[in-house]
């Protein structure tokens, strides 16, 4: 494991030694809270917590990226919980997550660390159950309270709660609230909650959302990342010999014969990004090219695109594809071979991420074989060679994405909800619910993705739907 711990302007950069095997006995802990921590089995910290327990429970806001089970609950459950009076009856700490099933695991875990304390009182509330019994529930009091955004909200509007005395946020899983369109939901909950608070963001990836969230309201954060050092056997790397005058068609054979839903395919220059994407269209494949020279509403566009499966090949240069985040990428393509080595790892680095097996592909001609060369050394052993000629199509069907996106004529600033565009989706006469996937809502539109199967069927409804009680200007893209 490694630390990166970042620079940028936004955030306070701040150093911190690699720390093995640390233990919890070095934090300022309770004592009660060290003998808890040993009862439950927690011997020494994980890389996140002891990379951000220093900082956060000094008070600093904090934006910390770790992949799945890596700990980050009790990363920020610990300081949470240092700050808890439980002898005043108010809700002081406000744990947000994406769906009902997180925030029950975290509710969980936090009374598994809380019992150290008397009597915290901890209440779930999340959608999909009876809010009637929630605001029973509340009436009795709760220290903290862990919930979806979208019932947090529907409570306060109600006035049914109450974050005036809240003292901790926490955004679990950020990434994953955004990408079910919870960001006007989260905005609108930190605003009831006191400024003078200590804000708390935890995600396993980092897209270009997460940073205008924390512009938005953290104060000074500090940003940690704990990178998994790339595991190299879990990525299958196989290289390939052309000609140059068939390299672009190669990549179809590649697609044809491994198939992955999702390919980030690099090109050394815009020009053969822009060739490889006619190519490609042309022989029946959704692909799409991403360069520095698109306007941010185009750019936007593509990677809403992308991000939501409904095209299968993104081309971009090394550039174009720089602070991009993609969980589910399955392949990497390297339509040619890098020049610099380190570029070359950064490429193959963006597949098999959180325990996925990753695919990268390499071509290379006779003229690239210094590079591989190259490479070879930087890696310390020789790379794979695979026989283009030996692939076959793995089915006489085209790859087409699992799914398509519509364009909805709304804007952020009208205040448009995810619930609002699946309500209107998924209403009398509607497709069914589990048809739709990401709902992305953006500065200029709002874009869902709905299977390719029904994308006619869903276009012909919201078209003659009400949203917010207007009908809207919808069209597939
Ligand atoms: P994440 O939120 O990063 O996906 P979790 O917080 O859910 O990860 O933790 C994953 C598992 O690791 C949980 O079962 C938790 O109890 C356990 N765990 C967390 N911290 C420690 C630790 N310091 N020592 C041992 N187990 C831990
Ligand atoms: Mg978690």
């Amino acid at each position: 494991m490694k630390h990166l711990l970042s620079n940028e302007a936004s955030t306070e950069s701040h150093e911190t030694a690699l720390m093995n095997d640390a233990s919890f006995a070095e934090l300022p802990l309770s004592s009660a809270m060290l003998g808890n921590l040993d009862r439950l089995g927690y011997a020494t910290m994980t890389p996140i917590q002891a990379a951000s327990l220093p900082i956060t429970l000094a008070g600093s806001d904090l934006i910390a990226q770790a992949k799945t089970g890596s700990g980050k609950t009790a990363a920020f459950a610990i300081p949470l919980l240092a700050k808890i009076d439980s002898t005043r009856f108010d809700v002081q700490a406000l744990v947000l997550c994406p769906t009902r099933e997180l925030a029950e695991q975290v509710t969980h875990e936090l009374r598994r660390l809380a019992r150290a304390e008397d009597n915290i009182k901890i209440l779930t509330l999340a959608g999909g159950v009876m809010m009637r019994g929630q605001r029973a529930s509340l009436e009795h009091g709760a220290h903290i309270v862990v919930g979806t955004p979208g019932r947090i909200m529907d409570l306060l509007d109600r006035g049914n709660l109450e974050l005036g005395a809240v003292n901790t946020l926490v955004l679990d899983e950020a990434d994953r609230m955004l990408d079910m369109g919870f960001h006007h939901d989260i905005t609108y909950v930190a605003k009831r909650v006191p400024t003078h608070r200590q804000t708390l963001l935890f995600s396993a990836t980092y897209p270009e959302g997460i940073a205008k969230l924390a512009e938005q309201f953290m104060r000074r954060p500090k940003r940690i990342t704990v990178e998994a050092r790339h595991d190299d056997r879990k990525i299958r790397q196989l290289f390939f010999e052309v000609q140059d005058s068939d390299r672009l068609m190669a990549v179809a054979t590649l697609l044809n014969h491994y198939r992955p839903t999702s390919t980030l395919a690099f090109c050394n220059t815009k020009a053969r990004c822009n060739d490889l994407v006619e190519q490609l269209s042309r022989a029946g494949f959704s692909a799409q090219a991403l360069h520095g020279e698109l306007e941010q509403r185009d750019r936007d566009q593509v990677l809403v695109q992308f991000a939501n499966r409904s095209c299968s090949v993104l081309v971009a240069t090394d550039v174009a594809a720089r602070g991009l985040d993609i969980a589910h990428l399955e392949a990497v393509i390297n339509v040619d071979v890098t020049p610099e080595p380190e570029l070359h790892v950064h490429r193959i680095g963006r597949t098999g991420r959180a325990d996925n097996e990753g695919l990268t592909l390499s071509l290379a001609s006779g003229k690239e074989m210094g590079r591989v060369n190259r490479l070879e050394d930087e890696q310390g052993r020789p790379v794979k060679w695979a026989d283009l000629a030996t692939l076959t199509p793995a089915s006489d069907r085209p790859l087409v994405p699992p799914m398509a996106t519509i364009q909805i004529q709304v804007e952020r600033k009208e205040k448009i909800r995810a619930g609002d565009v699946l309500g209107a989706l998924t209403g009398a006469g509607g497709i069914a619910g589990d048809k739709v996937g990401k709902i992305t809502i953006g500065a200029f539109s709002t874009y869902v993705a709905v299977q390719r199967d029904v994308a006619k069927a869903a276009l012909k409804h919201l078209g003659a739907a009400k949203i917010k009680g207007k009908t809207v200007r919808v069209r597939l893209l």
